[in-house]
């Protein structure tokens, strides 16, 4: 199943595909592989996937993930559960110091658990095992290709639909043998999977502008392993501070539970806090998180991403679409960007089984569209209301609470949400 670029198709030209395919996908993150599997499982196109790295480099990213329910449930019909995780089965939301909190069960919504806490790595691990088992019952249908990075997608403009048409051309490099050599691909559509580095290529592509979307909060995340000395099985906590939200999430790194830690903050303060010591860092944490979980323990290596919105204004020009984070990168806050990535990768998949055509892509982009737009504002909206300053402001957030932590239709309408995103 497995063909990486070969040397023996290398060459000062650019080596061309000598098959072209009817998708190509650009990124083999978890979004690029999900997607590869439901369209091996759903349609009878043959594509191709490219990836800039390995999936060695993949499986050593140690980011925990909260994956919703829904996501388990489509990963579950692509044969990627299980992967090794931890149940969230409630979740309390908060704010420091001030009144208000709502407290989500996974028994109110008859589910198993509401969400769960992977790793990046492992879950990745398990979709390239799900891939190859899918890729073997369809053989000669799945080209793989890694270290190779795709820099340039141009349309060939729309000459009617014809087999085997070459109407995008993919161009970038391939290293071989520490030689960098170029590669052109040419599939009737592009996919482009290739994460959050590649925004201006899709604002090209779907506008011929560079307006899009873009937030920058003022954060960067400190992510990290910790303990404490009264673990709490099954909760996660989201807790929202004066500098942005803080979330802790059940996690075990290398056998030993705890949480995975996502700490909000201004980038000046995420600088300072990566360089103290582990006893110091513990402590402040503590005074930000409060004494629910009693005193910080052990903390693990921490490591700090800057955080903003950054999303497409459209997904799909013409012959190429954008699913994941690169057609969205949103703020962590609820994690939600994989899920919708995902969902974002099966909305496709059952678009394009009605056709390899722009007119598929334009009914993803149609379908997903409210999914999409509801999951962007919440997570837009929730770092800004929660950072507003003042006690009139968090004394109208408190009230907020409250009043969803009462009202159960609201509470419920926003936990599905987060769970399975907006059905039309
Ligand atoms: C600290 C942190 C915490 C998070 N927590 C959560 C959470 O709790 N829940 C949640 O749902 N989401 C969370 N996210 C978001 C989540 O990590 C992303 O939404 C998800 O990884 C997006 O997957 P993707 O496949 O679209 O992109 P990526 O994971 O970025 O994968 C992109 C792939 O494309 C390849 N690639 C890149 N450029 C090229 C190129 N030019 N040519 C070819 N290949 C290329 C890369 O090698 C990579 O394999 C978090 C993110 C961060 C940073």
């Amino acid at each position: 199943m497995t063909q990486a670029a070969s040397p023996d198709t290398a060459g000062a030209a650019p080596v061309m595909d000598a098959e072209p395919r009817d998708i190509a996908i650009v990124g083999g993150g978890p979004v690029g592989l999900a997607l590869a599997c439901q369209l091996l499982r759903t349609t009878h196109w043959r594509m191709t996937l490219i990836d800039a790295a390995t999936p060695a480099r993949a499986a050593r990213d140690p980011r925990a993930i909260a994956l919703s329910h829904g996501s388990r449930q489509l990963l579950e019909q692509i044969g990627a559960w299980p992967v090794p995780a931890q149940p969230i089965e409630h979740i309390h939301v908060s704010q420091r110091g001030r009144f208000g909190h709502v407290k989500l069960h996974h028994d109110d919504y008859g589910v198993p658990a509401l969400g769960h806490v992977v790793k990046y790595g492992d879950l990745c691990q398990t979709l390239e095992r799900a891939l190859a088992r899918v890729a073997d019952a369809a053989p000669g249908r799945l080209q793989r290709v890694f270290e190779t990075r795709i820099a340039h997608i141009d349309q060939q403009g729309d000459r009617g639909e014809r087999e085997n048409a070459a109407l995008v051309r993919l161009s970038g490099t391939t290293h071989v043998d520490q030689e960098s050599l170029p590669v052109t691909y040419a599939p009737r559509i592009a996919i482009q999977a290739e994460g959050g580095l590649f925004h201006q290529q899709v604002q090209r592509l779907a506008r011929g502008t560079e307006v899009t979307r873009r937030r920058d909060y003022g954060q960067t995340a400190i992510i990290g392993h910790v303990n404490c000395s009264q673990l709490q099985p099954g909760w996660a906590w989201e807790r929202f501070t004066d500098e942005g939200p803080l979330a802790l999430l059940p996690h075990e790194d290398h056998g030993v539970p705890g949480y995975a830690l996502v700490w909000c903050c201004a980038p000046e303060q995420a600088q300072r806090r990566l360089a103290l010591s582990d006893a110091e860092f513990a402590e402040e944490l503590g005074r930000a998180f409060g004494t629910r979980l009693g005193r910080f323990t052990l903390v693990g290596k921490r490591h700090a991403f800057p955080l903003g919105l950054n999303a497409a204004p459209v997904t799909v020009s013409g012959r190429v679409a954008a699913v994941g984070n690169a057609a969205q990168t949103l703020h962590p806050v609820a994690g939600q960007g994989l899920n919708l990535g995902l969902r974002d990768a099966f909305a496709l998949a059952d678009s394009l089984r009605a056709g390899c055509t722009p007119q598929a892509l334009q009914t993803f982009a149609t379908r997903h569209r409210l999914d999409r737009a509801m999951t962007i504002g919440i997570t837009d909206l929730l770092p800004r209301v929660f950072g507003i300053g003042g006690p009139l402001a968090a004394h109208a957030r408190g009230a907020s609470l409250a009043a969803l932590a009462c009202v159960a239709p609201l509470k419920h309408a926003l936990a599905r949400q987060m769970m399975f995103g907006a059905r039309r």
